[in-house]
């Protein structure tokens, strides 16, 4: 078990990628907060299996865009499982637009979830971590972020961004044996591809080198490893996964 006796907290873990970090943790020997924002019954279900594994994880609803719920959800973690060791920031949304057609709101909305939200968490278990010196921050960014992506200058600035928070955080924290590092995933076949994929599934495959999507699973191998041990020297890093996309 490369995750025993840890505690980690998934935002965004009622579907999609942040599922399969949270199941694969916890398969591993981790106890798990599994955060949502609506999806309750999604979110029940994921611990109810956890726990028919044999593992421990607790459904947690918080908007993590919002700090005084961002606060409520890591006092939470740290008053169910007493301590926290691994933060995954995966909660991200999308909403596409051409800057010309780009509302404000839209523009907000997505920095508020996918930057604001990190900031937010980031900053709630980091003295907590410190305290412990040892703690494991994964952040989820994009290959958009990267790349860039027409239609997505929102969602790219703010995975940008948090490839710069990555590297900024884990220049900081290195000393405390807190190691930051992010997953830029290409397409990953979840909700938030869904639409993409029905409208150009050939198309888009045959942009990929391995020519298919990818699986949440296939992320949460990457999370798993740079939770470990095994990813004791590596800090900073950001890993792509995107079947050879951006090569
Ligand atoms: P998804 O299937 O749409 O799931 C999004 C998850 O985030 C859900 O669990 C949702 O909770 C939660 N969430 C949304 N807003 C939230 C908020 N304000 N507070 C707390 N939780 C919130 O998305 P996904 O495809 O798994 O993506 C996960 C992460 O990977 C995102 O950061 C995304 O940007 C990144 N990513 C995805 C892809 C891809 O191809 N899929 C590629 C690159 C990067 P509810 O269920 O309660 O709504």
């Amino acid at each position: 078990m490369l995750l025993a006796g840890k505690v980690a907290l998934v935002t965004g873990s009622s579907r999609g990628i942040g599922r399969a970090i949270a199941l694969a943790m916890a398969k591993e020997g981790c106890q798990v907060a599994v955060n949502y924002v609506g999806n309750e019954e999604k979110a029940k279900g994921l611990c109810e299996e956890i726990g028919s594994l044999g593992g421990k994880a607790l459904p947690f609803k918080a908007d993590v865009s919002r700090w005084d719920e961002a606060k409520t959800l890591v006092d939470g973690v740290l008053a169910s499982f007493g301590r926290v060791d691994i933060l995954v920031n995966n909660a991200g949304i999308t909403r596409d637009n051409l800057l010309l057609r780009l509302s404000l709101d839209d523009w907000e909305e997505v920095l508020r979830t996918n930057l604001t939200g990190v900031y937010n968490c980031t900053k709630l278990v980091l003295k907590p971590m410190i305290k412990q010196r040892w703690g494991r921050i994964i952040n989820i960014t994009s290959v958009s972020g990267i790349t860039g992506n027409p239609g997505q200058s929102n969602y790219a600035a703010a995975k940008a961004g948090l490839i710069g928070f990555t590297k900024s955080l884990a220049k900081e924290v290195a000393s405390r044996n807190i190691l930051v590092n992010g997953i830029a995933p290409g397409f990953i076949a979840t909700d938030m591809t869904e639409k993409l994929v029905k409208e150009g599934q050939e198309e888009l495959a045959a942009a990929i080198p391995l020519g298919r999507l990818g699986s949440p699973e296939e992320i949460a191998h990457v999370a798993v490893f740079l939770a470990s041990e095994k990813a004791g020297y590596i800090t900073g890093q950001i890993i792509t996964v995107d079947g050879g996309l951006t090569m």
